[in-house]
Order: structure tokens, then C-alpha cells, then sequence
């Protein structure tokens, strides 16, 4: 059982995460007292922004995301917050042309696909469209009732790509979206998550497009600059280094304890995280089973975000935007991510999936080689003279166990979707996973805390917070 409360609230927020903070923001305006604990002794979750090494200290825009970068059009909840805080956006850098490594040669093409031969682009135009196609058919709400749920939720998306691709090119570019968009193997996903991701997205070309995708913008001083402006807002300053182990619970309230004795009660809670982290909690009672199980049906992805930085960006004096792809990696996706300015020069790679799992292990130096030996095979040398190595592995984070987001397996959604979203009792559940719209980005973190705001305050018979 949880200590003696030591704090007390409306509604306790488990999690300081966008969604998380945005539940708090709009709680907190509707007119609730609310209290947002949090287990690291910081805010953001999933977006942590340091300065680049070796930029100017006095310039607030040069900084590295290590983790959530990149917002885009249609993301209009995440948007809306941002502005609402006074942060600013810019363009991904995006000028010139693209490469690929295909056979062993570096291809230069401009757009999200590469030239890889008529049979292949083809194959892969074909995919994607009935991807999409599929994809429309999912009932985002609530996917397992789409009338092919049960097919769609008996193979991967590898399986589906076995029998849908002709090509080992299209197979290839179709895996290596799927570590861009999942940081998994198409092994790893249920066929009906996949579409169920597609359509909460708008579209294939959403999840992996620079302009007009998910790649377009990037936040001036950093995505965490979202959590930290949102939490300094609050009434009440979030507790940090409060992570919570055990939760006590009738249906008119619940008290969350950390390990170290504190507690806080509250009429309701929120817990605004990814449902695997909820699987050390001890409930009291017990959660229904299939609520319980969830925790353990929804695993995240493998990702090492790697950041090179460079006297100058390099590759933009050869007409380069810095976008690389390969299907043999170990780093299979690159971008620019250098500051608005463009000094000093930052190359952003990614390794994803296997690689995050066959790299993880080696030690920091060993990676930073491996990864340093892959940009100058896809760069050229200069892609060896870097000024600075800053990384980071969400898998070995306790707080995240892996990124981006939690993601079903076969059978996932069918059998454990129907206890994703609704509240237990006085427990209510936000944070991306939940989200309808952009589940798996800030987006879907930010729409999940303006839901779990709503439900709140109408279990309570309260009014609407104001939008
Ligand atoms: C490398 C990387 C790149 C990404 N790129 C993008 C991108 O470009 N664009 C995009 O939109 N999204 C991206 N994402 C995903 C995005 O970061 C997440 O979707 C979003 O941050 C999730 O927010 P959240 O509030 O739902 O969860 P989180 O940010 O995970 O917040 C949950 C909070 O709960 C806390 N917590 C965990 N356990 C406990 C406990 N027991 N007690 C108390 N607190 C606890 C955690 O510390 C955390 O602060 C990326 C993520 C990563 C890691």
C-alpha cells in the first residue's frame, strides 16, 4: 500500500510527458487542482533537448533532440500547444538532392522514394497504395471492430510484404519504413497496427514524408522546450523524482505512492505513459485482467538516436540535403539536423530495430565508429572529421524502455484494444498509445491529454475545460 498522502489534489497526473502536461494545462484551467508527478527529475518524457557541442552557449536554437524532433502538417494539436507557449517553428532542412545505397552504389534522388528502377518503384507505389487503401478501412476508435480485423490481425506486416511485394528492393524499402516509422521489424507488427498507425496519420506519405510529413518542422530550441514551458505554467510545480510504484484505489478516489513513502490522493488520477511502464505498478485492488495483461501486449521499439556534429554541414555544399536511406545501415536513415542558422553542421542518424539491438551492446566508442565509418561510406570522408558524438539509447532508458511508441504484435489490438482507452474506477489512461489521431508522436500525446482532461472533468459532473 501506498505511504501516508502527503500531498493532495483534484486529480493526480502520473507522468510529466506533453501528455501528461497538456492533461494538467487543461485541467488546470477548467478550474481543477491538479498535481503532475513524474519519475525522472525532469520534464518531457520522450523529448529530452541538449546544446550541440562546441555551438555558440548564447544561441537558445542550438540544440539536439535526442528524442521527439520533428512535427509536420496536420499535427494541429501539438501545433496549437507550441504556439500557445510562444515557440516558434522551422523547415527541416530539405534543399537539394537525397541518396541511397542500392548495390552497393550511392544513388541521388529528390522526393520520399528512390529511383531503384522501374519494376521496383512499381512495386513499392503498389504497396503503399494498398497500404493506404487498407488503411482507410480502420476504424481508429476502434480498429478491431474493421470488418477484416481478425485476417488483418493473423500476419505481421512482413508476412503481408512476403505475399504483396514482387520485389526484394520494394521488400527492403517497405522494412526500412517500417524501422523509421516503428524502430521494429515488420516481424514484430500485427498487419492490422500497421494500417491502424497508416490511418491515424492520414496516409504512408504522412509518416515518412519531409514536406507536408511528419519530418517538416522542427521546434525552435528543442521539442522539450514544449514540456518545460508547459509545466513552469502550472499552478503547481510538478513533483519530480516521484516515481510512482503502488496505487490504492476505490471508485471515488486513489492515492499513488513512490518508493520512498511519499504519496498523494486525489479524486482521480491520470496516468499519461506508455501502458508497458505500468506493468511493475502494484495495484490495490488488482486491475481486471485484461487491463493488467495490456501492460504486457504492448512493447515499444529499439532506437539509438545518433548525433555527429561538424565544423559546417558539409554535404549542403554538394548539393545534399543530408537524407540518406540504405537497407544495409548499420545507421539505415540520416537527416540534417543542424541549428536554423546552419553552424555548426549536424547529421542525425538512426539506428532502428535490429541495428539498435545488434549496436546496443557495443561499447559507446565501438558505436560511435561503427557509425562514423557508415556516414563516410554514404558521405564520403569528411563524414570522419567530426568536432562532436552526442547519443542517446531509449531502450536503456528505465522511464521509456524504448521508443518511439508501444506498438501491438499479431492479435494485439483484437484481443487487448478494447482496454486501451476506457478509465478504471477513478484511473484514467492518456499518453500517445492512447491517442487517435498521430498515435506514436507528440501529437498523439498532446490530443491524449486533451481527452483524458474531458473525461475527467465529466466523471467528476464538472464543466468542459475551456478550449
Ligand atoms: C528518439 C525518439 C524520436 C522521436 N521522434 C519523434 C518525432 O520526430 N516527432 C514526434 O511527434 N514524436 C517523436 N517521438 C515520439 C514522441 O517523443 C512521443 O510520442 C511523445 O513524447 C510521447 O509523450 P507522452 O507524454 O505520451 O509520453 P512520455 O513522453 O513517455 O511521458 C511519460 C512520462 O511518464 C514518466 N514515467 C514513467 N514511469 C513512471 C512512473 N512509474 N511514475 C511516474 N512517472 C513515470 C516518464 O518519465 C515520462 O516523463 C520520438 C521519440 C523518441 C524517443
Amino acid at each position: 500500500m501506498p505511504g501516508t498522502p502527503t500531498a493532495d489534489a483534484d486529480v493526480v497526473v502520473v507522468g510529466a510527458g506533453v501528455a501528461g502536461l497538456t492533461a494538467a494545462r487543461r485541467l488546470a484551467a477548467a478550474g481543477s487542482d491538479v498535481l503532475v508527478v513524474e519519475a525522472r527529475d525532469r520534464v518531457g518524457g520522450r523529448t529530452l533537448s541538449v546544446p550541440v557541442p562546441g555551438a555558440d552557449p548564447d544561441d537558445p536554437t542550438a540544440v539536439l533532440d535526442l528524442g521527439a524532433g520533428w512535427v509536420g502538417p496536420t499535427q494541429d494539436r501539438v501545433l496549437a500547444l507550441a504556439a500557445e507557449l510562444g515557440l516558434a517553428t522551422f523547415g527541416t532542412y530539405d534543399e537539394g538532392a537525397n541518396l541511397s545505397e542500392h548495390r552497393g552504389r550511392m544513388l541521388r534522388y529528390s522526393g520520399t522514394i528512390p529511383r531503384l528502377g522501374p519494376l521496383m518503384l512499381a512495386d513499392i507505389g503498389q504497396a503503399q497504395a494498398r497500404l493506404d487503401r487498407m488503411a482507410r478501412q480502420v476504424p481508429v476508435e476502434a480498429p478491431w471492430t474493421a470488418q477484416h480485423a481478425a485476417a488483418w490481425e493473423r500476419q505481421t506486416l512482413e508476412s503481408w510484404a512476403r505475399r504483396n511485394l514482387r520485389t526484394r528492393g520494394g521488400r527492403d524499402v517497405l522494412q526500412l519504413a517500417a524501422e523509421a516509422i516503428w524502430a521494429a521489424q515488420m516481424s514484430e507488427l500485427s498487419l492490422l497496427h500497421a494500417l491502424f498507425y497508416i490511418r491515424a496519420a492520414g496516409g504512408f506519405e504522412a509518416l515518412t514524408g519531409v514536406r507536408g510529413g511528419a519530418q517538416q518542422d522542427r521546434i525552435a530550441g528543442g521539442t522539450q522546450a514544449i514540456a518545460l514551458a508547459a509545466a513552469a505554467a502550472l499552478p503547481r510545480p510538478p513533483l519530480l523524482s516521484f516515481p510512482v510504484a503502488e496505487v490504492a484505489w476505490t471508485p471515488d478516489g486513489v492515492t499513488v505512492g513512490a518508493a520512498d513513502g511519499r504519496a498523494v490522493t486525489a479524486r482521480r488520477a491520470v496516468f499519461a505513459l506508455a501502458p508497458h511502464l505500468l506493468a511493475p505498478v502494484r495495484f490495490s485492488p488488482g486491475l481486471p485482467a485484461l487491463r493488467h495483461q495490456l501492460h504486457q501486449r504492448m512493447p515499444p521499439g529499439t532506437v539509438v538516436k545518433c548525433h555527429v556534429v561538424y565544423r559546417t554541414p558539409f554535404w549542403r555544399d554538394a548539393g545534399l540535403t543530408g537524407q540518406v536511406t540504405s537497407p544495409v545501415g548499420p545507421v539505415k536513415v540520416t537527416f540534417d539536423a543542424s541549428p536554423p542558422g546552419g553552424s555548426p553542421g549536424v547529421l542525425l542518424g538512426f539506428l532502428e530495430g535490429r541495428q539498435a539491438r545488434r549496436l546496443g551492446p557495443l561499447s559507446p566508442e565501438r558505436r560511435r565508429q561503427e557509425v562514423l565509418d557508415c556516414l563516410a561510406r554514404y558521405l564520403g570522408p569528411a563524414a570522419r572529421d567530426a568536432t562532436g558524438y552526442v547519443e542517446r539509447s531509449w531502450a536503456a532508458d528505465p522511464y521509456a524502455g524504448g521508443c518511439y511508441a508501444g506498438y501491438f504484435g499479431p492479435g494485439g489490438w483484437t484481443e487487448y484494444g478494447p482496454a486501451l482507452r476506457p478509465p478504471i474506477g477513478p484511473l484514467h489512461f492518456a499518453g500517445t498509445e492512447t491517442a487517435t489521431r498521430w498515435m506514436g508522436y507528440l501529437d498523439g500525446g498532446v490530443r491524449s491529454g486533451e481527452a483524458a482532461a474531458v473525461a475527467v472533468r465529466a466523471s467528476l459532473g464538472e464543466a468542459q475545460p475551456a478550449v
